[in-house]
């Protein structure tokens, strides 16, 4: 190993416990419990020398958004225990795939999508984890299922047998304004309260919070936070 990897690997270590301590700080403001917000790395972009950086200091959760990039490292040697969550939008033609090496999809928008990991997802396996996209600021993103088609959609996926809808996500449009990022989290908190309430579907995940926005999305109640940039440094593509 180079010197220069050795330097690259202690620079994650250094950001993972950054973003940490930003995760306890967060919680502790909003009066909840630190271990109630689980960070997820996203890996997209960066070599399995970054994942295996990230390992070493006791990350086992990494998102990916591309197929072709997350491939070779999916083939990687890993240990057991390792979660690996699709958290880019999916198309049809990748559906087998991603219901063949991941644990969790994010970004879920159409019910076509769902049932076809559902009857794809290996017999064997557990169900593949769920969450349903929501397009909570209309303005900014083209993705993610109306809040109006969500509690027909939610209902139709709960049935799904090989599928476990676990909850929610959102990627709201950016702003480095406080009280602008605390509106479309705090919809989605009301999204996910409303489908327990008035449809009985009880939903244990808010993936929502990026580099940017996680203090914002954990004081309205994200409970995984979506994390690129502020541990892997920035992307270049
Ligand atoms: C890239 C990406 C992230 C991470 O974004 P950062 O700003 O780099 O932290 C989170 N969620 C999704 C869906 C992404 O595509």
């Amino acid at each position: 190993m180079s010197d220069t990897t050795d330097q690259a690997d202690f620079d994650i270590c250094a950001r993972l416990e950054r973003v940490r301590a930003r995760i306890r700080l967060a919680c502790e403001q909003a009066g909840r419990e630190p271990d109630s917000v689980r960070l997820l790395a996203v890996s997209k972009t960066k070599p399995v020398s970054a994942v295996k950086a990230a390992l070493a200091c006791g990350q086992t959760a990494f998102g990916e958004s591309y197929l072709q990039d997350a491939r070779q490292k999916l083939a990687a040697h890993w240990p057991d225990g390792l979660e690996w969550h699709f958290i880019g939008p999916i198309q049809s033609n990748k559906t087998r795939e991603i219901a063949a090496a991941f644990d969790w999809a994010h970004a879920i928008d159409r019910e076509k999508i769902a049932r076809r990991l559902n009857d794809q997802r290996p017999a064997g396996y557990a169900p593949l984890n769920v969450c349903l996209q929501v397009n909570i600021s209309a303005e900014a993103s083209k993705s993610g299922l109306r809040p109006d088609d969500l509690p027909g959609v939610a209902l139709r996926v709960a049935e799904m047998p090989r599928l476990r809808l676990r909850g929610l996500m959102c990627i709201p449009g950016r702003t480095t304004v406080r009280a602008e990022q605390a509106m479309p989290f705090a919809r989605m908190r009301a999204l996910r309260d409303r489908l327990a309430d008035e449809e009985g579907i009880a939903l244990d995940t808010l993936s929502m919070g990026m580099s940017g926005d996680l203090e914002a999305a954990i004081a309205e109640g994200a409970t995984m936070v979506r994390v690129g940039t502020d541990i892997f440094g920035p992307r270049v593509s």
